[in-house]
């Protein structure tokens, strides 16, 4: 057992495996019901602290005050905007990147540095970040100029939008750093991982006084602040009068590294009531697959898609969702997660999958369904979702119509549609585009116009801002790329 600022300092366990809360506190109905009508940074100190139990109250408020404040999400944070009477949609992407990762990204540079000051670890952290798009500016935009800190971002080159690529290479700050990786996410990802397995360079970088952490959803310290948003959303949907509190709901969630849900899963396991979470994929279905058979199979063609946050074959957090539902039986996950590595699946036989599926539903939405569900919900409720979202709330009216079941909703909204403004503006005005290509600007321009809403500012500002080059490295050369940015050897 390690303390809260240990796993938030080093990221991964020193085998390799993940950190998980010892025990999951409980938060009664009472408490979710006090909730109500209170600030979010309120809110997110009452459940943060259950599990930072070595930071103390004032210290977390700091951290809340600085990270969720009105100039960074301009209001509250995590506002529940009401569609219709069964169905709502938690945004969460108000903040400076305009994607949900800043709901976790903007507060773990402060868990961070004063979790480094706890254990005394070391000067410099190396936060390594692999991103299929949103991760990367998020850390980035979080980690600007945070003393003791370098983050170096490996992407899929040409594997995100023009959006999120110049969000990151616009990204000022002398300690953060973009790089392109020739391969997919899974490839960066991959990378990384290998990167904290080497113990020459971990030892390389002791001598300089730097460790390394991480900033992608393995850190305990990214996954804790996404608890908070499923209480926060509940108490909303209470006070709003959709549902009386202690009412079992379902979340959908578009799933990638499992990150997400997960979060949602831990409430649940504190007392939320939730009776299903839907795990909503795009056409890289693998979690679908394995909620429905029990069986996890990467072998099958990667898609690069218009919801490319979820372009993702190997879901980090499932390791820790198993932990749970094989009550710890840690060499069984180790045996299932050697079974991965080696043949690129594993299969977890019928009573964990029902322990599963006792909580989860796996659906998938191909890019057509993506478009129309884009276009239908704009049509019926003036409401634009942008790819991600869609295939979550289209997921759930699968789930609506495979199991009957019309318990009320919440769809997580993990991003702005004008981070994805090409492919919503074609969706909304198919004939408008046909032929036509836009910068990123000018779509985002148009879908302005014409729909009526405003560009969030962080967008906004891109404009004219310079880029800077990204290296191009293939994945075999992400040490020496390492090495060269911390002027090691
Ligand atoms: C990261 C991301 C997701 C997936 O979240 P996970 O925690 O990886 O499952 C979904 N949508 C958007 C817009 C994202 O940036």
């Amino acid at each position: 057992m390690v303390s809260s600022a240990h796993a938030i300092s080093s990221g991964l366990a020193k085998d390799g495996g993940l950190f998980v809360p010892r025990d999951f506190p409980p938060v009664a109905l009472a408490e979710i019901d006090a909730m109500k009508g209170k600030p979010y940074g309120d809110r997110a100190v009452q459940i943060l602290s259950r599990y930072l139990t070595d930071f103390s109250e004032e210290e977390l408020r700091e951290c809340v005050s600085a990270a969720y404040s009105k100039e960074k999400f301009g209001g509250f944070a995590a506002p529940l905007h009401l569609l219709k009477k069964d169905t709502d949609i938690l945004e969460l992407w108000h903040g400076p990147t305009s994607a949900f990762k800043d709901m976790a990204l903007q507060i773990l540079p402060h868990f961070l540095t004063r979790a480094v000051r706890k254990t005394g670890e070391q000067k410099k952290s190396v936060i390594l970040v692999a991103t299929s798009g949103d991760t990367g500016k998020a850390a980035m935009a979080g980690f600007s100029d945070v003393p003791d800190t370098e983050v170096i971002v490996f992407y899929p080159h040409g594997g995100v939008s023009d959006a999120q690529r110049l969000q990151m290479t616009t990204q000022r700050g002398n300690n953060v750093h973009a790089v392109a990786v020739e391969g997919n996410f899974d490839d960066a990802q991959t990378g990384v991982k290998l990167l904290f397995g080497k113990a020459e360079l971990a030892a390389e970088l002791k001598e300089q006084g730097c460790a390394f952490s991480s900033a992608n959803s393995i850190n305990w310290g990214r996954l804790v602040p996404q608890i908070v948003y499923y209480f926060s959303a509940y108490a909303d949907a209470v006070e709003k009068g959709r549902i009386q509190n202690g009412t079992e709901i379902v979340f959908s969630v578009p799933t990638g590294n499992f990150g997400d849900i997960l979060a949602g899963y831990y409430a649940k396991l504190m007392g939320l009531p939730v009776k299903k979470f839907i795990c909503a994929s795009n056409s890289n279905n693998v979690l679908t697959d394995f909620i429905n058979t029990g069986t996890y199979d990467r072998n099958r063609e990667f898609h690069r898609t218009i919801s490319p946050s979820m372009d993702i074959l190997v879901s980090s957090n499932l390791e820790r969702l198993l932990y749970e539902k094989t009550e710890h039986n840690s060499e069984k996950i180790n045996e299932w997660m050697d079974a991965l590595q080696e043949k690129g699946a594993y299969s977890i036989g019928r009573d964990i999958q029902d322990a599963v599926v006792s909580d989860f539903f796996g659906a998938w939405i191909d890019e057509i369904e993506t478009q129309e569900t884009i276009s239908d919900v704009f049509n019926n409720y003036g409401y634009v979702l942008d790819p991600h979202s869609a295939v979550a709330y289209k997921a759930l009216q699968k789930y609506r119509l495979m199991t009957s079941d019309e318990t009320y909703g919440i769809v997580l909204s993990t991003a702005s549609p004008f981070k994805f403004s090409d492919v919503v503006l074609r969706a909304l005005y198919p004939d408008d585009y046909e032929g036509k290509v836009l910068t990123a600007f000018e779509a985002m321009d148009e879908l302005s116009q014409k729909a009526r809403i405003d560009i969030p500012q962080g967008l906004k500002e891109l404009r004219g801002l310079p880029e800077r080059e990204s290296d191009i490295v293939a994945p075999g050369e992400m040490e020496k790329e390492v090495k060269k940015i911390l002027a090691i050897d």
